[in-house]
C-alpha cells in the first residue's frame, strides 16, 4: 500500500516513473519505520530514497547533510519541485532561521536540512521534540568515522539523535564505505537492528548476453532444452503474446503457464503460487509480473522483446539469481520492436515524458547493440563506475575486432562541440554525412566546418559509433533536452589531448553464422 504511494510520490514530485535498483526495496524498510544503512554509489540515486518516504509519511523529515552549499542546491531543487523545504545552518540570518523554524511549527515544511553544528546546537533538540519528526536522514554517513577522509568530530554526537528520538527511524547514506566505516556508521549512531543497503548495483551471478530477434522461437527453444528443469521467465510485450507462447512451449511438452494483468486477481495469485511453489517451469509473462515476488532460484530471465528503457530491463533480469547462484539474462533484439515501442510512446505520452521515453529506449537500444562489455555500459548507465571488464557477458565471452577509431570519433566529438552540445545522435550524423535537410540548413549546419566531413561513412555506421562513444562514457546524453549529446572530460581529453579511442567495426549480425558458432 504504502509502496504504491511511494510510486505516486515519485512521479507526482520527482518526475520518474520507476524506481532504480535498490531504491524501492530501501525505502519500503524505511516506511516500516527501522533503521537503514545505505551504501550507494555517487549518482546512484541516493536523495530520493529518503526524500520519497518523508513525503509519503505524515509530519517532518530532518536531513543532517555537511556541506552548506549543497544544502541550498538541495533544497531549491525540492521547492522546484513542489516539495516545501527549508534549511538551518550558520550561514543565516537569524531572521531568516525564524522564518524556517515558523514553517516546522505550523506544520507547512515537509523536509529541513541542517548541519550537524546547528543540530548539536544549544535548544535545538528541545526544539525538535516540539514537532512531528518522520525520519532522520543522514547524509554523508562517512564523516563519523575516523577511518574515512572525511571525518567529522561533530557527526559522533549524531548518536544523541536515536538516544532521544528512539522511536523516529534513522536512515544514513554514503557513497564510500569500506568495511571498517560500514561498522562505524552502525556503531556510532546506535542505529537498531539496522538494515545495511549495499548497492554497487552490479549483479556479477546473471551473465548478459543479446540475440538478434529473428526466429526467436527457434532459439528459445533450443535455450530451455539446454537448461532441463530450470525455472525462468519470459517476459513478453503484448498479453497476446504471453498466452501464445506459453502454448506453443506446453504443445513441446514443457510445463509452461502464462502470467499478465487482464487475469483475474485470483488467477493471477493462482498463477503466480504455482510458480514459487516450483509447479510451474516456464512463466510467460508481462512486465506486470515480478513486482514484491520473492523467488529465488529463478535461474534465466528471457526478454522476448526489448524492453522499453534499461531501468525495466534491470528490474526484470534482476528476478534472475536472487539466490546468488549463476542465472543467465538473454535479450532478443530487433528494429521492429524498437518501432512497435516508439509508436506506443508516442501515441500515449505527452510530449515532454515523450522526449524522455525515446531517448530512454534509444539507450535500451544502444545496450542491445553494444559492442563493448554489457555490464559495463549497464553500469555506465546507472552512474557506476566498472573498470575492467567484466568476462560475464557475451561480449567478453566473444570480443569484436577493433581499429583505432580516434579519428571518427573526434568527428563526432567535435561535430558534438560546433553544435553547442544541443543537437541529437540523428542529426550529428546529418551533419556528418553532409545532408541538407531543413533543421541543418535552417540553423546554419551546413557552415560548419565538420558539414560532409563523414560522407564516406554510412549513416548506420555512423550510428553505432556514436552509440559506441555513449557506451564507453566518451559522450552523455541529456535526457531532459531531447537526447542532446554532450561533451565530458573524456571527450575533451580526446579532443585536445591526443586520447586514442578503439572502435568495433560495425557488421550487421548473421543469424546463421551466429548459430553455426555457437554450435
Ligand atoms: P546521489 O546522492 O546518490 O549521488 P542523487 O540522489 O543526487 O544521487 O541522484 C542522482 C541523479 O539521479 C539525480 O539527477 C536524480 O534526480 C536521479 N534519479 C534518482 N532516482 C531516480 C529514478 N528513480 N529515476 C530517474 N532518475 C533518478
Ligand atoms: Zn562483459
Amino acid at each position: 500500500m504504502e509502496v504504491r504511494e511511494a510510486r505516486e510520490v515519485l512521479k507526482l514530485y520527482f518526475g520518474y516513473d520507476q524506481f532504480r535498483p535498490g531504491q524501492e526495496d530501501i525505502i519500503a524498510n524505511v516506511l516500516a519505520k527501522k533503521d537503514t544503512v545505505v551504501l550507494m554509489p555517487t549518482g546512484g540515486g541516493k536523495s530520493i530514497c529518503y526524500q520519497v518516504p518523508g513525503l509519503v509519511m505524515p509530519g517532518l523529515s530532518v536531513v543532517v547533510s555537511p556541506l552548506i552549499a549543497l544544502m541550498k542546491d538541495q533544497v531549491e531543487a525540492l521547492l522546484g519541485n513542489g516539495v516545501n523545504a527549508g534549511y538551518l545552518n550558520s550561514s543565516q540570518s537569524t531572521k531568516e532561521q525564524q522564518l524556517i523554524e515558523q514553517q516546522c511549527f505550523d506544520g507547512r515544511l515537509k523536509m529541513l536540512y541542517v548541519s550537524p553544528e546547528k543540530l548539536l546546537s544549544a535548544g535545538f533538540f528541545s526544539f525538535l521534540k516540539r514537532l512531528q519528526i518522520n525520519l532522520f536522514a543522514i547524509d554523508e554517513a562517512h564523516c563519523i568515522s575516523a577511518w574515512g577522509h572525511d571525518f567529522r568530530p561533530e557527526y559522533l554526537q549524531l548518536k544523541n539523535l536515536k538516544l532521544q528520538f528512539p522511536e523516529v527511524p534513522v536512515i544514513a547514506l554514503t557513497a564510500t564505505a569500506d568495511k571498517l566505516t560500514q561498522r562505524d556508521i552502525l556503531t556510532q549512531l546506535y542505529l537498531q537492528n539496522p538494515k545495511v543497503f549495499s548497492s554497487s548495483f552490479d549483479r556479477p551471478n546473471i551473465y548478459l548476453q543479446v540475440q538478434p530477434g529473428q526466429k526467436r522461437m527457434e532459439a528459445i527453444l533450443d535455450f530451455i532444452e539446454e537448461r532441463p528443469f530450470q525455472p525462468g521467465i519470459i517476459y513478453c510485450l503484448s498479453r497476446k503474446a504471453t498466452e501464445t507462447l506459453a502454448t506453443k512451449l506446453k504443445e513441446k511438452g514443457y510445463n509452461a503457464d502464462y502470467y499478465h494483468a487482464g487475469l483475474s486477481a485470483k488467477d493471477r495469485d493462482r498463477v503466480q503460487e504455482r510458480f514459487l511453489q516450483d509447479n510451474v517451469q516456464i512463466m510467460c509473462a508481462t512486465i506486470a509480473f515480478g513486482m514484491g515476488i520473492d523467488k529465488s532460484n529463478v535461474r534465466w530471465v528471457i526478454h522476448y522483446n526489448l524492453p522499453k528503457n534499461l531501468e525495466s530491463y534491470y528490474q526484470e533480469i534482476g528476478r534472475g539469481g536472487r539466490d546468488g547462484a549463476a542465472a543467465e539474462a538473454l535479450l532478443f533484439h530487433s528494429l521492429a520492436d524498437v518501432m512497435t515501442l516508439r509508436d506506443i510512446i508516442t501515441q500515449g505520452e505527452n510530449s515532454k515524458e515523450q522526449a524522455l521515453s525515446l531517448a530512454k529506449l534509444d539507450r535500451m537500444q544502444q545496450y542491445a547493440e553494444s559492442t563493448s562489455c554489457r555490464r559495463k555500459t549497464l553500469m555506465h548507465y546507472f552512474g557506476e563506475e566498472y573498470p575492467g571488464n567484466c568476462g560475464s557477458c557475451d561480449i567478453c565471452d566473444n570480443p569484436p575486432t577493433s581499429f583505432n577509431g580516434t579519428e571518427l570519433a573526434q568527428k563526432i566529438l567535435s561535430a558534438v562541440a560546433r553544435t553547442k552540445e544541443t543537437v541529437a545522435s540523428a542529426q550529428v550524423v546529418d551533419i556528418l554525412r553532409g545532408s541538407r535537410n531543413q533543421q541543418s540548413l535552417s540553423r546554419g549546419y551546413d557552415k560548419l566546418k565538420t558539414f560532409g566531413a563523414g560522407r564516406d561513412v554510412p549513416a548506420q555506421e555512423w550510428q553505432r559509433y556514436i552509440h559506441q562513444l555513449i557506451n564507453r562514457g566518451f559522450l552523455e546524453v541529456a535526457y531532459d533536452e531531447h537526447g542532446a549529446l554532450k561533451l565530458n572530460n573524456a571527450s575533451e581529453e580526446v579532443l585536445f589531448k591526443g586520447r586514442t579511442v578503439e572502435l568495433v567495426k560495425f557488421q550487421a549480425i548473421d543469424l546463421k553464422e551466429e548459430k553455426e558458432r555457437r554450435s
